[in-house]
C-alpha cells in the first residue's frame, strides 16, 4: 500500500531503487530537501562513493561544481585557519625549545636508518618521501608514490640564522611563510623570497622557485650555499660549489631522485621594512614588452619587477625597491595590502589601468605574500565572489584556503575534470620571446591575467645541470634573461561552453617551449613523451650522478615522477 503523502512516496522509491546509485541520486534531488542538505549529500557522495561508474561521477561533478564554494567556505576556510594557527604556535614552540642542532642530527639519523633498512631488505621498490600528495601545492594527481617505498622525512624547523655569513640553515619542510615570519622582523629575508606562504624550502630547491627579483638573483637554486643529502646507501653528504660540486649542480630540478634532502643553507639579504612599489599601466603589448625587457636587463634596473597582463593589450608593470617610510607624504601612501578586508592584490593592481601610474609603500611581509590570499587569481574560479567587500569583511580574516584542504575536499574525478577545463602552468622562456609567448598563450588558452617574472638563467659551464646553457647570454655576462609566464585559469572557450582540448593545447604549448629553448615547471601537468622531455631538459649531468650515486634503482627518474600515468589526468 502506498502512503498518501507524496514526499513519503518518494522516500519509499528511494529505498526501492537504492541498488541503482544513479537513480538514488536523482530521487534524492526530487525529494526537495533543503539545498544545503543536497549539497552536502552531493559532496559526501563524491568523496565516499567515488568508485561509482564514470557517467555518474561526471554528472555529479558537473552538478556539484557551481556549489564548490560552499564546501570551500564551510570546510576548507575554517580548517585552514585552525591549521595555520596551530602551525604558527608549533613553529614558535619548536624554535624556542627544540631548535638545538643536535636534535636535528638525531632526526637525520632516523632518516638514515630507514634508508639503510631499505638497503638491507633488498626491496625492489624505489624510495620516495612519505609526504602525501595532498600536502604539496602541485595540482597533479600523482600516483607514483603507490609503487614506492616511503621514507618519512619530518623535518620542518629553522636551524640557524648567521647574519655574519648571510645564510640561514633550514630543514626541507620549512615553509616560506615560516621564513618571513622569522627573518623579516630581524631585518633579513631569503635572497630569492618565494611568495606563496605554504611552499617549502625543500620542494622549491628540488623543484623550482622564483620571485620578483629573479631578474637579478636567478632562481632560488642559484642562492643555495649547501645541500645536506642522504644518498641511496644511507650516507649523509654535504654538497656545495666546492665540495661534491657535481652533485651540487645536479640537485636542482632533480625532484628528490638523487637523494633525500635533510637540510639546506640559503643565502639571505638585509632588507628594509617597506617596498616602494610603482605601478605602470601599459596599453599595448609592444609597450609592455619593450619596458619589461629594458628594465630586466638594465644594470641599474629595479630590484623587484613583475608584470600582470590583463588582456592582449592591457597590463600593469610593477617595479619595487626596498624603502624606509619617514615623511608624512610617504606614510600617507602605506598600503597593508594583505589585510583581510583589502581587495585581492591583482585586482588592486588592475585598478591602475584606470587610475594611471601611481606608487605606494607596502610593508615587506605584505609584499612578499601579496598573492597568497587569492592564490594568485585561482581563488576566483573557486569562490567567485571572494573579492566582494562583504565576503572580505566577514570571512576574509580566515585567510586563504590551504591547497591541501582544497585537495582533501575533491576527488580524483573532480581533479581530472579540473585538469580538462583549467590551465595551471608556469613556463620559462627567453625574454626575446615575450611578445610571441603572450600571443601563443592567447591563441591556445585565452586565460587572463597572465603572470610575468623576468628571470636570469645562469651558464654554469660543465656543471650546467638540468637547465641547458642559455643561448641568449647577455654581453659580458654569465647569464641569459628569460621570463616565467604563469598561466592559471579557465580558458575562454570553456567559459563560453565551447570545445577546448586540454591535451592538444598543452602539447602545442610544450612544442613551442622546446622550439624556443625554454622550460616547463614540473609541478604542473606534463604531456611530453620521454624523448621530448629529454629534449627540453639536459640529462647529461643528471644521468652521470644517477650512476655515480647508485640512484638508478633507489629512486624513480624525474620523468616518471612528473608524467601523467594513467591514474592521473591522462587527457584525451
Ligand atoms: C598554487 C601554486 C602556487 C605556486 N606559487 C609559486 C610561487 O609563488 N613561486 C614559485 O616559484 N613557485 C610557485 N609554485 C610552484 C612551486 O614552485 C613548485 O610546486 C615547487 O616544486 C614547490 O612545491 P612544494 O613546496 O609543494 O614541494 P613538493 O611538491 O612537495 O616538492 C617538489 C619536489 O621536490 C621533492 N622533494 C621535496 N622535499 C624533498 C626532500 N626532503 N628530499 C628529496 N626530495 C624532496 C618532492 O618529492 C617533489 O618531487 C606554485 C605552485 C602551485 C601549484
Amino acid at each position: 500500500m502506498q502512503p498518501n503523502n507524496p514526499e513519503a512516496r518518494k522516500c519509499i522509491r528511494i529505498l526501492k531503487f537504492s541498488s541503482d546509485k544513479k537513480h538514488l541520486y536523482t530521487l534524492f534531488r526530487e525529494c526537495r530537501y533543503p539545498k544545503q542538505f543536497l549539497l552536502i549529500n552531493d559532496f559526501v557522495k563524491l568523496l565516499v562513493v567515488n568508485k561509482l561508474n564514470k557517467v555518474h561521477q561526471e554528472t555529479s561533478i558537473k552538478k556539484f561544481r557551481p556549489y564548490q564554494w560552499t564546501i570551500l567556505t564551510l570546510f576548507c576556510l575554517p580548517a585552514s585557519f585552525l591549521y595555520e594557527s596551530l602551525l604558527t604556535f608549533r613553529n614558535w614552540f619548536f624554535w624556542n625549545f627544540f631548535s638545538d642542532p643536535k636534535k636535528h642530527d638525531e632526526r637525520v639519523k632516523m632518516v638514515q636508518k630507514q634508508v639503510i633498512d631499505w638497503n638491507k631488505s633488498g626491496s625492489a621498490k624505489p624510495m620516495c618521501t612519505a609526504r602525501s600528495e595532498r600536502m604539496n601545492m602541485s595540482p597533479r594527481v600523482a600516483s607514483f608514490k603507490k609503487d614506492c617505498h616511503r621514507i618519512s622525512i619530518n623535518l620542518r624547523d629553522i636551524l640557524e640564522v648567521d647574519t655574519q655569513k648571510q645564510t640561514v640553515r633550514v630543514e626541507p619542510l620549512v615553509t616560506m611563510g615560516q621564513i618571513t615570519q622569522h627573518l623579516v622582523p630581524m631585518g633579513w629575508a631569503l635572497a630569492v623570497m618565494v611568495e606563496m606562504e605554504d611552499l617549502t624550502a625543500g620542494g622549491l630547491v628540488m623543484g623550482v622557485g622564483m620571485a620578483t627579483n629573479s631578474h637579478r638573483c636567478g632562481l632560488i637554486q642559484d642562492t643555495v650555499i649547501a645541500y645536506e643529502v642522504i644518498l641511496s646507501d644511507g650516507t649523509l653528504v654535504r654538497a656545495t660549489a666546492e665540495e661534491n660540486k657535481d652533485l651540487f649542480y645536479a640537485l636542482p630540478w632533480s625532484h628528490g631522485t638523487l637523494g633525500f634532502l635533510v637540510a639546506i643553507e640559503l643565502k639571505i639579504i638585509p632588507v628594509k621594512p617597506y617596498i616602494h612599489l610603482t605601478y605602470i599601466p601599459c596599453y599595448s603589448l609592444d609597450e609592455m614588452c619593450k619596458l619589461t625587457e629594458s628594465l630586466a636587463i638594465a644594470d641599474d634596473g629595479p630590484k623587484f619587477l613583475e608584470v600582470t597582463i590583463f588582456s592582449k593589450e592591457k597590463s600593469v608593470v610593477m617595479v619595487g625597491e626596498f624603502a624606509d617610510v619617514k615623511t608624512k607624504e610617504q606614510k600617507a601612501k602605506i598600503n597593508h595590502c594583505n589585510y583581510w578586508f583589502k581587495p585581492w592584490f591583482y585586482k588592486h593592481a588592475e585598478s591602475f589601468l584606470k587610475r594611471g601610474k601611481n606608487d605606494e609603500y607596502i610593508p615587506l611581509r605584505h609584499y612578499y605574500h601579496r598573492h597568497t590570499r587569492s592564490i594568485f587569481w585561482e581563488l576566483e574560479s573557486l569562490v567567485p565572489f571572494g573579492n566582494h567587500p562583504a565576503y572580505r569583511w566577514f570571512l576574509g580574516w580566515l585567510g586563504a584556503p590551504k591547497i591541501s584542504f582544497i585537495k582533501l575536499a575533491s576527488t580524483p574525478g573532480m581533479r581530472r575534470s579540473t585538469a580538462e577545463m583549467h590551465v595551471i602552468q608556469d613556463i620559462i622562456l627567453p625574454i626575446g620571446a615575450l611578445k610571441e609567448s603572450v600571443l601563443i598563450s592567447h591563441e591556445l588558452f585565452e586565460v587572463y591575467p597572465l603572470l610575468i617574472y623576468p628571470i636570469r638563467i645562469y651558464d654554469y659551464g660543465k656543471y650546467q645541470g638540468f637547465l641547458r646553457k642559455p643561448e641568449n647570454l647577455l654581453p659580458d655576462r654569465n647569464y641569459g634573461m628569460f621570463h616565467d609566464m604563469g598561466v592559471y585559469g579557465i580558458p575562454r572557450a570553456i567559459k563560453k561552453k565551447q570545445v577546448w582540448k586540454a591535451k592538444e593545447a598543452m602539447r602545442k604549448a610544450e612544442k613551442y617551449v622546446r622550439d624556443v629553448k625554454g622550460y616547463q615547471c614540473l609541478y604542473a601537468d606534463i604531456f611530453s613523451t620521454r624523448e621530448e622531455f629529454e629534449k627540453m631538459f639536459d640529462h647529461t649531468l643528471y644521468k652521470q650522478m644517477r650512476r655515480k650515486y647508485k640512484a638508478e634503482k633507489a629512486f624513480p627518474e624525474v620523468y616518471d615522477k612528473v608524467r601523467p600515468d594513467g591514474k592521473g589526468p591522462q587527457l584525451e
